[in-house]
């Protein structure tokens, strides 16, 4: 850590979260455009009032339930994820019998190879994605996240992406694969294309689709799809923006936010 942040900081825990971002913008793991990307995030991180929504929690549970009864999942990875929850990756890719796939906006041989050690060290036993390895193409898709690997996401049924750009989230359900995502921004394209949208902070999401994902991996595969099926992303999203707009109504009704607690 290059700076020492005073635990009782009102904000230390979103100040430890950006010291990673920055470390692994210094070690070549997250691209500069990934600090701005964290910037919008917290921006709406702010709104949500930065804890997990219950109807993030209806999100993360129909998301483990389709990682469960997938046939190839997929965890692609991008720089800001490996960073913030390298244990996570590999706990829930356990748990779900998921692969795990690199995948970058900004790709360079080099990044990939970073990230790859990056989720070795944590314990990954094989990642996908890196440098030859991404020989296939997502059609109709002009960034570099265009190239897949043929024994990852090209074949995969569900796609888990945290951090998602919209036009790849597009891409994928065009070719008819469900794409969960995680995203701060429920008006974001990500979040509105994506089957599964969990609006939440990936720092929260991830502990807590593994956590789920360890309390649902016994469950009888008609529990699993009774839970897909309840599942409504629109309706989910819906409410996501109600709770901001109540919030906001709330703080403006009051005309002074700072010492408002934080919701249970
Ligand atoms: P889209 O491409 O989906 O239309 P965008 O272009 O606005 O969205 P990008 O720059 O592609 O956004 O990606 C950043 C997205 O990631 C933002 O929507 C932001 O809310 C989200 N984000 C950033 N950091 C986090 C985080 N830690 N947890 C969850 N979401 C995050
Ligand atoms: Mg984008």
């Amino acid at each position: 850590m290059r700076i020492k942040i005073p635990e009782d900081h009102p904000r230390a825990e979103s100040l430890h979260i950006r010291e990673k971002l920055i470390k692994g913008f210094e070690t070549g793991v997250v691209a500069c455009a990934g600090l701005i990307a964290h910037g919008r995030g917290e921006a709406f991180d702010y709104l949500l009032g930065e804890k997990t929504t219950p109807s993030a929690m209806e999100a993360i549970k129909a998301a483990v339930a389709t990682l469960l009864t997938a046939k190839n999942p997929v965890i692609s990875v991008n720089g800001n994820t490996a960073t913030l929850t390298p244990k996570e990756i590999i706990a829930l890719a356990e748990v779900t019998r998921a692969k795990i796939e690199v995948n970058l906006f900004y790709r360079t041989a080099e990044r990939e190879e970073t990230i790859r050690k990056l989720l070795e060290e944590a314990g990954a036993r094989q990642v996908l994605g890196v440098g030859e390895d991404a020989s296939a193409c997502i059609p109709e898709l002009g960034s570099e996240r265009r190239r897949v690997d043929p024994r990852g996401i090209l074949i995969a049924d569900v796609v888990l992406v945290p951090l998602e750009d919209g036009d790849r989230t597009e891409a994928l359900v065009k070719m008819g694969k469900k794409v969960i995502a995680v995203d701060l921004n429920p008006l974001s394209r990500t979040a509105q294309k994506a089957t599964i949208t969990i609006v939440d902070n990936v720092t929260r999401a991830m502990p807590l689709l593994v956590q789920t994902a360890g309390k649902l991996q016994n469950e009888p595969r008609e529990k699993l799809q009774q839970i897909i099926q309840r599942f409504n992303n629109s309706e989910n999203l819906s409410k996501c923006i109600s709770l901001i707009t109540e919030r906001l109504s709330e703080l403006a009704a009051k005309g002074s936010f700072l010492d408002l607690p934080k919701e249970e």
